[in-house]
């Protein structure tokens, strides 16, 4: 077994205190890098991320994003409900740890969105109003699930309309719910 135990956090997003729509992390006490290509390897539809050390996948309609010690998902229901989900995630991690010598591991890099692609549809100013300190961070927030289209309050100017047009058309493609 890999993990035994985590800290489960519940946020609301930094634009909207207290909001109805909550996120949670698990803060894992081990570092599960070295499962995630294992998890790419098995899990249908993963994302996997090998330079950010992450793995987004989507559990029941729930994003999830994987990191070396945390573990995130997205629009949760309850602590309780978040925390069986966390539970069956860590689970999950501990399964495939312990078959990883008849699995393949997959370090393919399969992301229809990238943060880069995000980043050259923004306004490019790093003005910090939606929480990160770069316009990049955010794109990467953004395609991990982390970050909303409308927690960036300058791509509603006029001045990038098309953008924005383009960034929810991408994200739609991408297969996220909404922007
Ligand atoms: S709010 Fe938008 S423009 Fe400002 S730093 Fe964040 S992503 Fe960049």
């Amino acid at each position: 077994m890999l993990i035994e135990g985590y800290d489960l956090e519940i946020l609301t997003p930094p634009c909207e205190p207290g909001a109805e729509r909550y996120f949670a992390k698990a803060h894992l006490p081990e570092d599960i890098s070295e499962v995630l290509p294992y998890l790419n390897g098995t899990l249908s539809g993963a994302s996997f991320m090998p330079a950010a050390k992450a793995l987004t996948w989507e559990k029941d309609g729930h994003r999830v994003a994987f990191h070396a010690v945390e573990i995130d998902l997205g629009t949760i229901e309850s602590r309780e409900w978040a925390e069986q989900q966390m539970d069956e995630l860590i689970e999950l991690i501990n399964r495939t740890w312990d078959r990883r010598e008849e699995l393949t591991p997959d370090f393919e890099t399969i992301q229809r969105l990238t943060p880069m692609a995000v980043y050259q549809r923004l306004p490019k100013t790093n003005c910090g109003q939606c929480g990160e300190s770069t316009c990049f961070n955010f794109g990467l927030k953004l395609v991990m699930s982390q970050k909303e289209l409308k927690d960036c309050p300058p791509l509603f100017e006029p001045q990038y309309g098309e953008n924005l047009s383009a960034l929810e058309a991408d994200l739609i493609a991408a297969g996220h719910a909404g922007g």
